[in-house]
């Protein structure tokens, strides 16, 4: 750890994203304040599937149509869904996702997808190594299973298409699908099996280890909502409980990030696209891969302690309740691929606002006009992947040092 620099930075979101960032900030010699309205890790962060999902790499507009999309989120049996009272806030976000349905936005947002998620699992080992945390770190191989026998052209075109960029995987039929994992429905018709596929055993616990090195390393949590960040000169002032003074800051808050960046003067047509997730008792079930629906768009993900089913994208914004019918959808389709789940009991249900722009690429970036200020947020699906690549190449940039990617696609001003 180097003890030259002794610039104070405050990491406003105490996300996997902030913490991460913290603790690569500490790395780097940094004095570094952690903010966070809540207590580490108890949002987006919490609740998701613990997938390092290298493999994903599809922006949510791929395959979709203005006429398909609008049918998928007005349906109540979809994975995605757009409640009628959220319409009117939406249509803007809506005209731009449009927009990335064409080819050639597809393919770009695959690419800037695909140059994070690359080098993903790589930067969680680095940094899970340095918190001597690398038993968080499993790879229990992925299966991507369609019902249907008629998609087996599709499924063909997916698989080329992750090879193409690199991505090992075989197409297997239903025989050698149960020899894999017993526990699966009879009627499965075929696979994608991503034999390299990792994930980590609890993403919440995994957050409160990053959290507690942070803090063991000399790191400062402040409980408190930050209400305002700027600039002036070289000093950042930021207002929460009271105002103080840091050299640098980073601006992290996931799905609030809206309203936190608007202050300095930037528009970004960010979403909060709620996702859910069921968690049943492992008692009995001997699910041991990572396992996603290819028709309805959830997955199953065997953590420590609890088989969790998670899915739905819902554009429900910030203030909505959870939606109880879309727990009953989740248990009923996962059901419908693993039968012994209908006899089983639910442990907790739980939903969470992912931060989602309408190319499915995050802001990893440094202020355009405030040159201390660093912006991560927009991480969609993948933020629990792409939190320890992003970490570094924010501390990259911080310090003017050249990134392992190009960074323009997640530029702050590309809208
Ligand atoms: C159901 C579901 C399943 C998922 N599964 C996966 C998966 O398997 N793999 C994967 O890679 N990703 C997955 N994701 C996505 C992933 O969880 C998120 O992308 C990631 O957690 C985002 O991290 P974050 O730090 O940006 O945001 P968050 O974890 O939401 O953290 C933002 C923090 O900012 C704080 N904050 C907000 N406003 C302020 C303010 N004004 N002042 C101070 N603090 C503030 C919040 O309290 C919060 O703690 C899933 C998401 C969901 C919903």
């Amino acid at each position: 750890m180097s003890s030259l620099n002794k610039q104070t930075v405050a990491v406003v979101g105490a996300g996997v994203v902030g913490i991460c960032s913290a603790l690569e900030l500490q790395r780097a010699g940094y004095q570094v304040t952690l903010f966070d309205k809540t207590p580490p890790g108890e949002r987006a962060s919490y609740g998701n599937a613990g997938f390092l999902a290298r493999q994903l790499i599809s922006p949510l507009a791929e395959n979709m149509s203005v006429f398909s999309a609008i049918k998928m989120w007005i349906s109540p049996n979809s994975p995605l869904s757009l409640p009628p009272s959220q319409l009117i806030n939406l249509a803007t976000w809506l005209v731009r996702f449009m927009r990335q349905t064409s080819k050639k936005n597809i393919e770009v947002s695959r690419g800037a997808i695909n140059s994070l998620n690359e080098l993903s699992v790589g930067a969680w080992e680095r940094l899970l190594n340095d918190i001597d945390g690398l038993h968080f770190l499993r790879k229990p191989g992925f299966l991507l299973l369609w019902k249907s026998k008629n998609t087996i052209e599709d499924v063909i075109s997916q698989r080329d298409m992750m090879q193409r960029y690199g991505i090992k995987c075989e197409l297997i039929n239903s025989a050698k699908i149960r020899e894999l994992e017993p526990e699966l429905d009879q009627q499965l018709s075929h696979a994608l099996y991503f034999e390299d596929a990792y994930q980590v055993s609890d993403p919440y616990k995994l957050c409160q280890a990053l959290f507690s090195k942070f803090i063991e390393r000399g790191g400062v949590f402040a409980q408190q909502e930050v209400a305002s960040i700027k600039q002036q000169g070289e000093v950042i002032f930021l207002t929460a409980l009271k105002e103080t003074i840091f050299d640098k800051a980073i601006i992290c808050v996931g799905a609030w990030s809206k309203k936190l960046v608007s202050g300095l003067g930037l528009s970004v047509p960010l979403v909060a696209e709620r996702g859910y997730h069921v968690d049943f008792e492992k008692n009995g079930l001997n699910i041991k891969h990572l396992i996603a629906s290819a028709e309805n768009r959830f997955f199953v993900s065997p953590l420590e302690s609890a088989i969790r089913v998670v899915g739905i994208s819902e554009l429900g914004g910030l203030k909505l309740r959870a939606i109880k019918s879309r727990f009953t959808l989740l248990k009923n389709q996962s059901a419908g691929i693993i039968p012994k789940l209908r006899s089983s009991a639910h442990k907790s249900l739980w939903m969470g606002h992912r931060s989602t722009l309408p190319d499915s690429l995050p802001v990893i970036d440094r202020h355009p006009v405030h040159p201390n200020i660093m912006l991560a947020f927009g991480h969609q699906h993948l933020g629990l992947t792409q939190a320890a690549i992003t970490a570094e190449i924010l501390v990259n940039m911080m310090q003017n040092e050249k990134t392992p990617i190009d960074t323009k696609p997640y530029s702050a001003t590309r809208f």
